[in-house]
C-alpha cells in the first residue's frame, strides 16, 4: 500500500461523518448508508473510502464529482488533492455542502448547483472525475472532460443495480472501462441520454 493509501486510512478513520448529516446522527459510525434528505444518501463509509482508494488521488489532481450530496465524499477528495469542482442538482442539498465545506476550511473545493451529468466544461480537463449516482450509460462529456491519462469511477446500470466502472483515457485520448464491482447509488438524473460528448 503507498503511502497516500495510507493517509488517506488514516485521515478517513478520523473524520466524523456526523458533521456532513442532519438527522440520524447515531448512525454516523455503521457501515451503512444514511439518508441526507430529499431523496439521497450518503453511501455506507466502506464505498466511499473504497472509491476514494480506486480513483487515485494525487496533491496536483484537479477532480470533479459529480453528485456533492452532503460533502462528505468532497471533504476526502479535498484533503488529497489540489482542486475538486463538485455540481449537485438540489439546491438545498448544495447550499448545505457549501456550507459545512467552507466550515471545514477548505479554498479548494467549487460547489456548482445543476446538472453535472454534462460535466463542467469551464474547469475541465479533469484528472479525476467521479460521479456518485448511477448513470444508464457513461455521459459523453464526462469522457470529454477527461485528460489524458485521467481516470474516471462511474456507476453504470439499472436504477437498482449498476457495476462501479473505472474509465481510463490513456496519453493518446484511447478509452478503456472496467467492471469493477457491483453497487447501488440513487439515479444520476440529467440530459446526458440525449447528448453528444
Ligand atoms: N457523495 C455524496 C456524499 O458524500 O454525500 C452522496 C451522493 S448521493 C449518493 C448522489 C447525489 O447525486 C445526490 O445528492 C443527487 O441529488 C445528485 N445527483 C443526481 N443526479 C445529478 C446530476 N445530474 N447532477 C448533479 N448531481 C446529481
Amino acid at each position: 500500500m503507498s503511502t497516500v493509501e495510507n493517509e488517506i486510512i488514516q485521515y478517513f478513520q478520523k473524520l466524523d461523518r456526523s458533521f456532513y448529516m442532519e438527522t440520524d446522527k447515531g448512525m454516523a459510525h455503521m457501515d451503512q448508508p444514511v439518508s441526507i434528505g430529499h431523496g439521497q444518501t450518503i453511501s455506507q463509509p466502506s464505498l466511499v473510502l473504497k472509491m476514494t482508494l480506486l480513483l487515485d488521488v494525487y496533491p496536483e489532481a484537479k477532480v470533479l464529482e459529480v453528485g456533492t450530496g452532503s460533502g462528505f465524499q468532497t471533504d476526502v477528495l479535498a484533503s488529497f488533492s489540489k482542486e475538486v469542482y463538485t455540481v449537485e442538482r438540489i439546491e438545498a442539498l448544495h447550499e448545505r455542502a457549501k456550507e459545512k465545506l467552507a466550515a471545514a476550511g477548505y479554498h479548494n473545493v467549487k460547489c456548482k448547483l445543476g446538472d453535472g451529468s454534462c460535466g463542467w466544461k469551464e474547469y475541465a480537463p479533469y484528472d479525476r472525475i467521479i460521479v456518485t449516482a448511477a448513470a444508464s450509460k457513461i455521459p459523453p462529456h464526462l469522457i470529454d472532460q477527461l485528460a489524458f491519462g485521467g481516470k474516471m469511477l462511474i456507476p453504470v446500470g439499472t436504477p437498482v443495480s449498476q457495476e462501479l466502472t473505472l474509465v481510463e483515457k490513456d496519453e493518446g485520448g484511447e478509452v478503456k472501462t472496467t467492471f469493477l464491482d457491483h453497487v447501488v447509488f440513487v439515479k444520476l438524473q440529467g440530459d446526458y441520454d440525449e447528448a453528444e460528448g
